[in-house]
Order: C-alpha cells, then sequence, then structure tokens
C-alpha cells in the first residue's frame, strides 16, 4: 500500500502538473482519500451551483492501486483536471477541453479493470454470454430478447427467459495495453456499460431499476 507520505507527494505534484496547464497557482482545498468501495480507479466529487465552485473532493480506490500503484499519477492527474475545470467554471466533464488538459498535464484517459471477479450470464434464448462486476440481487433479461419477444407479443420477461449464472472467474492483473475502461464516472459521456440489460418495471415498483454497467 502506498504511504501517506508517498501519496501526499504525488497528489502535490499532480496538481502542479495540472495547476502549469489551466494557469491555476493557487488551488482550493481538494481532500484526497480512500474509498474501498469504488467501482472504478477513482473520482472527483464536485459541489457546484451553476458556474460557481463551492467544494471538491477527491477518492481513490485502495483495490485499484493496491495492484496497478504505477497509475496513481496518472489517475491523480485525471481526477485534478475535473476538479481544476470546475474551480475554473469550466464544463468538467470528459469533453473535448478535458482530454485535451489532461493530456497535457500527463494524465490518464483510460484505466483498466479493476482487479475482481467477474459474474458471466448466459442467455438462455439467443445464448449471448455478458460479463457483470457485481451480482444480481434479481433477475435479469438480454435486452435484444427482450425486444424481440416484445414484438412478437410474448413474455418477454418470463422466468426461462431470464439470464443465468453459468460462471464466476477472478480478473486479474491486466497489461497497461488493455486500459479501456473509463476512469471515473464524472462528466458528460457516462458510460453505461458494455451491454444492455432490461429489468421488468412492476407498476408499484419504486425503486427504480438498478443500471448493469460494471
Ligand atoms: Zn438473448
Ligand atoms: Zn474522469
Amino acid at each position: 500500500m502506498i504511504s501517506p507520505a508517498a501519496l501526499d507527494v504525488e497528489f502535490r505534484l499532480a496538481l502542479e502538473a495540472v495547476g502549469r496547464v489551466l494557469f491555476i497557482e493557487r488551488w482550493p482545498d481538494v481532500p484526497l482519500r480512500w474509498n474501498r468501495r469504488l467501482r472504478r480507479a477513482g473520482r472527483a466529487v464536485i459541489d457546484r451551483r451553476g458556474s460557481r465552485f463551492r467544494a471538491a473532493f477527491i477518492e481513490i480506490s485502495p483495490v485499484y492501486f493496491e495492484v496497478y500503484p504505477e497509475d496513481l499519477r496518472g489517475i491523480l492527474v485525471h481526477e485534478a483536471v475535473h476538479v481544476g475545470l470546475a474551480y475554473l467554471g469550466r464544463p468538467f466533464g470528459h469533453g473535448a477541453e478535458f482530454r485535451t488538459t489532461c493530456e497535457a498535464a500527463g494524465g490518464l484517459l483510460h484505466s483498466r479493470w479493476l482487479p475482481g471477479r467477474v459474474f458471466r450470464y448466459r442467455c438462455p434464448v439467443c445464448g449471448v454470454v455478458l460479463e457483470r462486476r457485481r451480482r444480481a440481487a434479481d433477475s435479469r433479461w438480454c435486452a435484444d430478447c427482450v425486444e424481440a419477444a416484445e414484438t412478437a407479443g410474448e413474455d418477454a420477461y418470463a422466468s426461462s427467459r431470464a439470464m443465468q449464472l453459468v460462471e464466476t472467474v477472478f480478473q486479474g492483473p491486466e497489461a497497461a495495453a488493455a486500459a479501456s475502461q473509463p476512469v471515473c464516472e464524472n462528466g458528460v459521456d457516462a458510460d453505461s456499460g458494455p451491454a444492455p440489460l432490461r429489468y421488468p418495471v412492476a407498476p408499484n415498483d419504486e425503486s427504480p431499476p438498478r443500471a448493469g454497467g460494471p
């Protein structure tokens, strides 16, 4: 695990690198903390009213950096760019200015999968296999087959058509070149996951269906 002192140094260097590109000499106080529950490498949590910056903090995943400590600076720069743009009152999602700033400051635009378990589900109708990072609490259905069944006037959410868990595998260390995931969920181009899943909507269902993303 990265020591608090080493983390401080890395974070200060990341803020300086982003500050040079965005011309920020004095940063607001930006707390940095670990969050074991993150499902990505990191995230910037920004409180802004309209274009007025109020506060921000950054969280990073100990699960991710335990395995990929070499990505630390690049991810910290990425998150600092979100904060810096928000601080300057600019759009702070993963847009064009974000990407050019992030690259100029030496940040990563993509990260690797969080190491951990992967659940493989198979659609009994069409046979497609989908991977999910979380085990489904309820049944899920394949979006294509739901659509086809609805078009045909069949019972799209019959239990016999629900996705079946076929395998649980551990996804271990991944090569840096394989980095293809969005670093975080900040921004306008929020990733909705590799393939859609569908959930039945009950008339009195108060809780909205949960997203099927990784
Ligand atoms: Zn299917
Ligand atoms: Zn981001």
